[in-house]
């Protein structure tokens, strides 16, 4: 017998033992969706997450090793049926929040993510409550106005003619990258979207990216069916910037063994140390040889926000494309990436399915908010409303302030370090980003670079302090990443207080390894 959900309550006397017992589940299921049960959760939810905001102390990572999480996740599982319980919730979020890492934590100086705006993650919860895929206009309405509102900001930012451009919004700079080098593969060769990937008389198809791309950008060529014997890598120079002498001679080598590079691929705040390439030179480069420039600006697009800032970035208003993540120096939460296209009708060319519709002249007023034609997603989340609201709530300035002060204390951070004997900067930062080593005395010829790791592993151990490591050159450096305003020079004078702590207890621990051996 079908139940008709909608008439409640099941009347006694017409249910049969069998249908009594479908009858009590399914008033436990309309338990999970009543306001009783989500009233207690968000109250739950909040007291945690409070607590969480306030935690500044040094305590950043306690993290547990996957199999002991694994039993405590399966001990807090429900055998059988279940229904909600506060505590259980409660003892949910608790393992949630205290396993990972503690992004409030004056101690927290690692990665490119931070805590978000407050604001803008109790939208991420009315936004999944009340969903709007935000590819169509019927469905996302609102999140298709955000698009365009923002990229109208950003566009005068730009000193973009307003209506000349495109943005879309899409889930990660992988994505944005992507897409916009598909859309260059597709503006230049027309054919490859319905005949494949091919050599024609002018060559190979190739990409040609900096030395130092992240790593969404190197396995584009493989996505796209170009084949990664087909990327030109272009030098870095002293300051890990694309070189422009070394970029050129790569070109020029590219073209004599018969590869027809349609798409340069370069940085505004590379992952590494958040260098900015010459953005003005490589854009002349790209038009001179018909090629297509796309500047991954995941971490300093954002740089656009603010006065003092967006000269770092020059020359990213002439690029074809450029993408910024919001969910990383706009402090959204993830994943909110911003999708620029210099000219207007670029976008459809990622997508050619319709390509009819994209280039019709008689677009019509809804046709013209909309992203899916454009996007590679479907179903995807408004999370440009996070960043709508957050705008439209605190304004520009709000993000100004914030990505100013974490760009003057990576740079204070970097005068101190510079100035001591024991500590080698390995970079002028540009950004928030910063690395450098740690020489501690009694440590000539112990292996520096083992050195560095482990310091990096100790201090993370401690958890008083997190901090990350990449290698430059054959060179481990210890990495900092700005990116909680709560931080001030104190605390990097603490961070370099432990890190010499533990420096003279590898140095102690390793001399007496030697000796013992
Ligand atoms: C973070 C980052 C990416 C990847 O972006 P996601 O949003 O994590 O997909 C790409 N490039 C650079 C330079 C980045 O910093």
């Amino acid at each position: 017998m079908e139940i008709d959900v909608l008439s409640t309550p099941f009347p006694e006397t017409s249910t049969s033992a069998v249908d009594q017992i479908q009858a009590d589940r399914l008033q436990k299921l309309t338990h999970a969706f009543d306001t009783a049960d989500f009233s207690h959760a968000v109250a739950v939810a909040h007291e945690r997450l409070a607590a969480h905001l306030e935690k500044d102390d040094l305590e950043v990572l306690k993290q547990e090793p996957p199999a002991g999480l694994m039993r405590q996740a399966r001990a807090l599982m429900t055998k059988g049926e279940g229904e909600f319980s506060p505590d259980r919730f409660a003892d949910i979020l608790d393992l949630y929040l205290r396993t990972g890492i503690q992004v409030n934590s004056r101690g927290y100086m690692a990665r490119q993510f931070s805590s978000v705006v407050p604001v803008s993650a109790v939208f991420d919860m009315v936004s999944a409550m009340a969903p709007q895929p935000a590819s169509f206009y019927e469905a996302g309405p609102l999140p298709n106005v955000a698009d365009k509102i923002l990229s109208e900001e950003f566009g005068e930012r730009l000193g973009w003619v307003p209506g000349s451009f495109d943005m879309v919004s899409t889930s990660g700079a992988s994505l944005a990258n992507l897409t916009a080098v598909l859309a260059a593969r597709n503006r230049h060769f027309a054919s490859f979207w319905k005949g494949g990937v091919r050599p024609d008389s002018r060559g190979r198809p190739a990409v040609a990216i900096g030395a130092d791309s992240h790593f969404s950008v190197t396995r584009i060529a493989g996505i796209l069916g170009l084949g990664e014997d087909q990327v030109v890598r272009l030098p870095v120079d002293d300051r890990r910037r694309i070189s422009i002498e070394g970029a050129i001679a790569a070109l020029d080598g590219a073209a004599e063994r018969g590869l027809n590079v349609f798409c340069i691929v370069a940085a505004a705040g590379s992952t590494s140390i958040g260098a900015n390439d010459p953005l003005p030179a490589l854009a002349a480069i790209a038009r001179e040889r018909g090629a297509w420039l796309h500047v991954d600006a995941a971490h300093n697009g954002a740089f656009l926000v603010s006065d003092r800032l967006r000269g770092r970035i020059k020359g990213i208003e002439l690029a074809d494309s450029f993408c910024l993540d919001a969910h990383k120096t706009l402090f959204m939460p993830a994943a909110c990436t911003l999708l620029f296209y210099r000219q207007k009708g670029l976008a459809g060319t990622a997508f050619p399915q319709k390509a009819s519709y994209v280039f019709d002249p008689d677009e019509d007023e809804i046709s013209r908010f909309e992203s899916g034609v454009k996007n590679f997603e479907c179903t995807k989340r408004p999370s440009i409303v996070n960043l709508w609201l957050t705008w439209a709530l605190y304004g520009r300035c709000f993000f100004e302030t914030k990505l100013d002060y974490l760009v003057e204390l990576t740079r204070i951070a970097h005068d101190h370090i510079a100035s001591l004997s024991d500590f080698a900067v390995a970079h002028e930062p540009e950004s928030n980003i910063l690395c450098f080593i740690h020489r501690p005395e009694g440590s000539d010829g112990l292996d520096i670079n083992r050195l560095q790791l482990e310091l990096r592993n100790r201090v993370r151990d401690a958890n008083r302090y997190f901090i990350s490591k990449v290698d430059l050159d054959g060179v481990t450096n210890l990495r900092i990443v700005m990116m909680n305003h709560r931080i001030d020079r104190n605390d990097i004078v603490g961070l370099l207080e432990e890190i010499r702590r533990h420096g003279r207890d590898i140095v102690a621990d390793w001399t007496r390894q030697t000796v013992a051996a």
